[in-house]
């Protein structure tokens, strides 16, 4: 399963250009290895880098809209190089960062919290009309016992006395130049500029502890194999009590064991004697929406389909739905005892079809070439 670049920078599918740069900007200026630089962070610096060079990149995006997986110039080394080759969107990358640090003082305790993702097994009939589901999700809340602030009951954060709350401490050194101040996040408070000098002892100061609720969610009608539902703030909670981040429900299609689908359409495939195939006869099929007679029509052929208007899934966007499409496959009698040929024989004489030549076709005419161009729509 490829990366879903929109989920990753939180926007929906039809973002726009300056959409996609904003949620970047936002997510960069949270994520920067300089400003976080936890290992797990770092990662995903990296993920929203790659995402963005994609969507930012009106061909890549088109490319990757189509289906496709454009590859990413300086993906891999986002976060390490930025005199890297190819690195797109570098001035966006300064621009996103240095918006911040030119903002001098000490960072928050409190940032928006991770999305998640969660894998939905949905049968086909639930992806055709919809339906709503309870999930189990297991997910950082904030912490009852401190309110998301990470000190113990009773206490506070203080003001961190080695960089008295700038969250940075400056040193300056002599050299040949002349004086040089340099600035670095003060190693006490890790540039908080307050520390938490006893933390709660439920969550260990991080302001969140791990739970597990029952959510409902609403499967639209339509839905298919790796669609993404996204639930805004149900993702985790924030470290310091910060926002929480979304949720994303990935449907996953249990496959159906008589239908299989493409796109809306739902096909299938129907075997049915000679002598029916001639006569014409009447099928009984247990489509989504109950029994229904498949009509055969007298003369029908091999590879000949059937639609059923309207009795496939529903489209996810405008109102309508698919078609079931029945392919009929005729099958020839083996093994005829001595009337049944002997019938067969006096058919094939009143037909003049005693010795037929045969009629020959270029190309391949055959059910499985019919049976592709059903599902490319020829
Ligand atoms: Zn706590
Ligand atoms: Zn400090």
């Amino acid at each position: 399963m490829a990366t879903d670049y929109y989920a990753v920078l939180g926007v929906s599918r039809d973002a726009g250009q300056d959409e996609i740069k904003k949620a970047f900007r936002r997510l960069a200026r949270e994520l920067h290895p300089d400003v976080n630089p936890d290992p797990k962070t770092q990662e995903r610096f990296k993920e929203i880098n790659a995402a963005y060079e994609v969507l930012s990149d009106p061909q890549k995006k088109q490319v990757y809209d189509l289906g496709g997986d454009p590859i990413s110039g300086g993906g891999g080394g986002a976060g390490a190089g930025f005199g890297a080759a190819g690195f797109g969107n570098f001035s966006d990358i300064m621009d996103a960062f240095f918006g911040t640090a030119s903002q001098r003082g000490p960072r928050s305790r409190t940032r928006r919290g991770q999305d998640a993702m969660i894998r939905l097994d949905v049968e086909l009939d639930e992806a055709a009309f919809g339906t709503t589901k309870d999930i189990q999700v297991d997910t950082a809340v904030v912490c009852n016992t401190c309110n998301g602030e990470g000190a113990a009951p009773g206490t506070s954060a203080q003001t961190c006395d080695m960089c008295r709350g700038r969250g940075e401490v400056s040193q300056v050194t002599r050299s040949f130049l002349g004086q040089v101040m340099t600035s670095r996040p003060c190693p006490q408070c890790q540039g908080f500029g307050t520390v938490v000098p006893t933390p709660c002892h439920e969550c260990a100061g991080d302001g969140r502890v791990r739970s597990r609720r029952t959510l409902t969610v609403k499967i639209p009608a339509g839905v298919d194999n790796g669609t993404r539902i996204q639930l805004a703030g149900e993702g985790e909670v924030g470290p310091g009590g910060g926002p929480a981040g979304d949720l994303y429900v990935e449907i996953h299609e249990v496959p159906h064991p008589v239908f299989q689908r493409r796109g809306d359409d739902l096909h299938c495939t129907v075997t049915i004697p000679m002598t029916a195939a001639a006569l014409g006869t009447q099928c009984p099929l247990e489509t989504l929406d109950g029994m229904e007679e498949v009509d055969i029509r007298p003369g029908t052929q091999s590879g000949q389909s059937i639609p059923l208007h309207q009795r496939g899934i529903k489209h996810l966007r405008g109102g309508g739905r698919g078609d079931l499409i029945v392919h009929v496959e005729v099958q020839t009698p083996g093994k005829l005892d001595a009337q049944q040929e002997d019938l067969l024989r006096q058919l094939a004489t009143l037909r003049g079809e005693e010795r037929p030549a045969g009629h020959f076709q270029p190309g391949q005419q055959g059910l499985f070439s019919r049976l592709k161009d059903a599902f490319n729509g020829r």
